[in-house]
């Protein structure tokens, strides 16, 4: 197999028609379009509504004028440069601003733009902070994707991070398993390194598979590659119009994820990120896919949670009966609110936990 080719130019795409790049590299003037050679073998190009089409390829539709570029407010809890900081014990390096392609639902795409500067090449603020602060027991290596970084710079920031003592846990939000597995089972120097580092703090990758047809013999291989030095899989997604939203993929990706040994962690209610509308499915429309995909599979499967990360923390649906829809604070930025309950009628239209607070009058 050849090495992966990155494609940034919709112009640059054999399988689209000049109409379609005419359309496309407007919407890409507003948000990033990336892909690359892997992940387009895997589309059906015969079928328009190809869920794995729709993973990388433009939607005229984002440019319906919906939500904002930053829904859950993270700008909010960077109190140094390239460092988020919401949860007591948790922190996040946003190291890296490029992925392996760019999913267009992504919640994180004001990152790619040319002004955006949250991301620092230079961790040091970052990991000065955490040393300071004594509660962080992990720290999530985020972005924009720190697979992408070359290996001497993850290598650096792990070192520089190994020398933490309060420091437990080293996550990696990831998704070039899906997107280019063969980057990371064909990387040795990196696999080695993971290997005894593993020794001295747990790792954990937190895959990114949206659709079971992502789970190729490549991605399998890699997983196993990770497993094996010592490292843990977890898988995060979010429930996406016209990729995931119906009970047979998301039952299959349940199932095959934990196949592979990879338990599914969290399932996320898209947030009304500026340009996803076309992405984005109601709440409980979302949630009753996410019960019954559970229901059916084996207790490994029924780890997941079904959540919204809102801008004060983590909310998870915890039940839907007749009128009512439950909700729990399941990880609060004030943890002391960790673990209410919060009660509210149903609301088949909304999107997200704003739609079912009461409206305030403006006078
Ligand atoms: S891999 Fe993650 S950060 Fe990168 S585009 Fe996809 S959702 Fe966004």
């Amino acid at each position: 197999m050849g090495k992966t080719k990155y494609i940034s130019d919709v112009h640059k795409m054999k399988e689209l028609d000049s109409n379609e790049k005419q359309i496309f590299s407007k919407v890409s003037e507003q948000f990033k379009f990336r892909t690359n050679s892997y992940y387009n073998a895997l589309i059906d190009w015969t079928d328009p509504n190809d869920p794995l089409r729709r993973v990388v390829i433009p939607d005229a539709d984002e440019l319906i004028n919906w939500g904002t570029l930053d829904a859950s407010d993270e700008i909010r809890y960077q109190p140094v440069e390239g460092l988020e900081h919401k949860y007591p014990n948790t922190a996040l390096l946003l190291c890296n601003e490029v992925c392996g392609a760019y999913c267009r639902f992504c919640f994180r795409k004001r990152l790619f733009k040319d002004e955006n500067d949250e991301v620092k090449k230079d961790v040091s603020a970052g990991i000065a902070y955490i040393q300071k602060h004594k509660g962080i027991d992990n720290v999530l290596l985020t972005g924009g994707d720190p697979l992408m970084l070359s290996n001497r710079r993850i290598m650096d920031i792990l070192d520089r991070l190994k020398t933490i003592q309060h420091v437990k846990v080293i996550r990696f939000g990831t998704k070039m398993l899906g997107f280019d597995p063969l980057k990371i089972s064909e990387n040795k120097v990196l696999l080695d390194y993971l290997s005894d580092y593993s020794l001295h703090k747990k790792v954990y990758f937190m895959l990114h598979f949206n659709h079971p047809r992502e789970m190729t013999s490549e991605a399998l291989h890699a997983i196993q590659a990770i497993q094996t030095c010592g490292v843990i899989t977890v898988n995060q997604t979010p429930i996406i119009r016209g990729v995931n939203d119906n009970v047979e993929t998301m039952t299959q990706l349940f199932s095959d994820l934990s196949f592979a040994g990879v338990l599914p962690y969290y399932v996320f209610s898209c947030r009304p990120t500026a340009g996803n509308f076309t992405y984005a499915v109601p709440v409980e429309e979302a949630y009753a896919i996410f019960i019954k995909a559970r229901s059916r599979n084996s207790g490994l499967a029924k780890t997941a949670r079904f959540v919204m990360s809102y801008t004060d923390g983590k909310i998870e649906v915890i039940a839907k009966t007749g009128n009512k829809i439950y909700f729990k604070k399941h990880n609060w930025a004030n943890s002391s609110e960790n673990e209410e309950l919060l009660v509210f009628p149903s609301n088949s239209k909304a999107y997200w936990f704003d739609d079912y607070l009461p409206k305030t009058e403006v006078s």
